[in-house]
């Protein structure tokens, strides 16, 4: 299990960092809410620990973009902001478990645990669609039993497809689901990606999984759906 850790303060930063490996996980620490959101965007992550008082971004509004870019990721919240008010705001933020420091270190295990074990109940065991599979658990792809490598992005755009599959999807809703951005203008970033994804998706055969729909989306099918969908 992948966890990010973003806090400034590097003695607590690494505290939680040879902690949490200890406990077998292993753990990445980013010292602000910039270098966070970059980092967060490298790795497939099972869980984000934020700090709330970050330098830059600060920790919530960290939390509010990471939440609407990784809707599956939990987030716990883990700061010196103590009173009722902090909590509901950091909750009602997309927080799904908040801490107070000081903290006891067998408590952020045992919220750990139960943040993981939520994420697993929530998350398929396996997307597909015809000979397509993808494995959340591990994050691999395959078709026709050949595996086949995705960018972050493009991971993160075939699952939010293989989810919603049968479905037109537009690209407005596409790019606020998977990006967490509204486009004002083109969304020629998504036709970009989705050419990348089909390009990637023949190496295991030919047959088109993802189709256009003129002038509302993409859908992807199972195969064995017919095109008239
Ligand atoms: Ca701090």
């Amino acid at each position: 299990m992948n966890i990010l850790v973003v806090e400034d303060e590097k003695r607590v930063a690494e505290f939680l960092q040879k902690g949490l490996s200890e406990s077998g996980y292993r753990v990445d620490v980013a010292f602000d809410g910039e270098a966070g959101l970059e980092q967060a965007g490298q790795v497939g992550y099972d869980l984000f620990i934020l700090d709330w008082l970050l330098p830059g971004k600060n920790g919530l509004e960290l939390c509010r973009e990471l939440r609407s870019s990784f809707p599956a990721t939990p987030i716990l919240m883990l700061t010196a902001k103590d009173t009722l008010q902090d909590k509901i705001l950091g909750l009602d933020t997309g927080a799904d478990d908040y801490l107070t420091k000081p903290f006891s270190f067998e408590e952020l295990k045992a919220r750990v645990r139960a943040l993981a074990r939520r994420k697993k109940r929530i998350e398929p065991r396996n997307l597909s669609a015809g000979d397509l599979e993808v494995n959340p658990a591990d994050r691999s792809v395959t078709r026709g039993g050949v595996s086949i490598t995705l960018s972050n992005k493009e991971y993160e755009l075939l699952t939010y497809l293989l989810r919603n599959k049968n479905k037109v999807l537009s690209r407005e809703l596409t790019a606020r689901e998977v990006w967490g951005i509204t486009f004002d203008t083109g969304t020629n970033y998504i036709d970009v990606y989705i050419n990348y994804l089909r390009k990637k998706l023949k190496v295991g055969s030919e047959k088109p999984l993802i189709f256009t729909i003129r002038g509302r989306g993409y859908i992807l099918k199972d195969e064995d759906d017919h095109p008239d969908h």
